[in-house]
């Protein structure tokens, strides 16, 4: 029985909690703090966050539990990436008294901590996040940047979604990017400049890519693409809380973070642990989206809660941040997505487009108020 990637990550989650429990009192897993699973089509990207001066000493227990979770049912590869917590709070053995130091040399000793850093004509980052997949988030980020686009802002768009890079198909663009000197010139379409791992590799042996190279193309991304003069870049995070959330966080000015929910709980809950993320590596968060909310029947017009109504703007409110607006469930969203003309260039008087207008216009404003 082929498993489903919600059913591996559950298992993935026991194996851990069980290798945790079982090493508490050794060098081993123990210490290390869960950041995130991510199971995309049997492929598992674990991130454990542990203190940087004990990476070396975890790597038998890191590769052991790899192990164990590739050999679980219907997991096709594994990968456990340890990500550095910040200079640990916490002794790990018995703390020697430090010798008194002058204040200078005590800030010296912490690790400095990587600096976000603006790209050079980059006027604001926007990244657009989920706490699960298909909720729509990649729909809600192409067609907002094209809406961005149409209010006569220079926009860019950056598919960091590197497992299943999807925006080459949402935007109907399969051209290579040209590569000038030692940076890529993203592609232009719809009146984006645009840039996705899926432009240079074939979608699918993207999603075999293992942990470090994903965080390679992530930065290669950052340093190496030449957008030019843009206002806004916006960024398609991949949908949970991981390591290249967390990356793009330390490396990049990041203006502000929009969150994509369906209605339901089970995604609010996910959309939650996303707006916690951003708070934690404080990066603003403009607002969030409930996308798929009503469905609007194409023939007699009947609007049916399908996964329910107005979950999201009740967790927006609730987390003290601003709801930006709904995206009704379309059948012309969807045809337009699958067909590489997103909706808000291909009919723009259409409800569909019309709602992502009327966001983009709120992010704009908000964009503009940061200068
Ligand atoms: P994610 O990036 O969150 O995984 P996608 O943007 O790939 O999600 O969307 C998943 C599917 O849902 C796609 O087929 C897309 O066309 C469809 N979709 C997204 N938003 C809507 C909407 N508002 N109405 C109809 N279909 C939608």
């Amino acid at each position: 029985m082929s498993q489903s990637d919600d059913t591996i990550a559950l298992a993935v989650r026991r194996l851990l909690a069980g290798f945790q429990a079982e090493d508490a009192a050794g060098e081993t897993l123990g210490s290390a703090t869960l950041e995130g699973v991510l199971v995309r089509d049997g492929l598992v990207q674990v991130t454990l966050g542990v203190d940087r001066a004990r990476a070396d000493a975890l790597e038998p227990a890191r590769r052991a539990a790899e192990g164990a979770i590739a050999r679980l049912p219907g997991v096709a590869n594994a990968t456990i990436v340890l990500t550095a917590h910040r200079a640990s709070a916490a002794p790990v053995a018995t703390p020697q008294p430090a010798p008194p130091q002058p204040a200078s040399h005590q800030a010296a000793a912490r690790p400095p901590a990587p600096k976000p850093m603006p790209i050079p004509g980059v006027a604001h980052v926007m990244a657009v996040a989920s706490g699960k997949g298909g909720v729509g988030k990649s729909t809600v980020s192409v067609n907002l940047a094209v809406a961005l686009a149409r209010l006569g802002l220079r926009v860019g768009l950056m598919d960091a979604d590197i497992y299943g890079p999807s925006l080459p198909r949402m935007l109907g663009e399969h051209r290579r990017p040209e590569v000038r000197g030692d940076r890529m010139i993203p592609v232009e379409a719809w009146g984006l400049r645009a840039m996705s791992m899926g432009l240079l590799v074939e979608e699918d042996s993207a999603m075999i890519w293992r942990g470090p190279m994903i965080m390679g193309a992530v930065q290669q991304f950052l340093g190496q693409v030449n957008w030019g003069e843009l206002d806004v870049l916006v960024v398609d995070l991949p949908p949970g809380t991981g390591d290249i959330q967390l990356t793009l966080s330390q490396r990049v000015q990041v203006s502000g973070a929009v969150i994509v929910s369906t209605p339901q709980d089970i995604a609010l809950i996910d959309a939650r642990r996303a707006v916690r993320m951003f708070e934690k590596v404080e990066i603003p968060v403009f607002g969030v989206i409930e996308n798929m909310s009503v469905f609007c029947c194409p023939n007699c017009g009947h609007r049916s809660e399908i996964f329910g109504h107005g979950g999201a703007r009740a967790e927006a409110q609730r987390l003290g941040h601003v709801f930006l607006g709904e995206i009704p469930l379309l059948l012309d969203v969807r045809s337009t997505s699958d067909a590489g003309t997103p909706i808000v260039a291909a009919a723009p008087m259409s409800e569909g487009a019309r709602a992502f207008m009327a966001i983009a216009e709120t992010l704009a404003k908000q964009l503009k108020k940061k200068h």
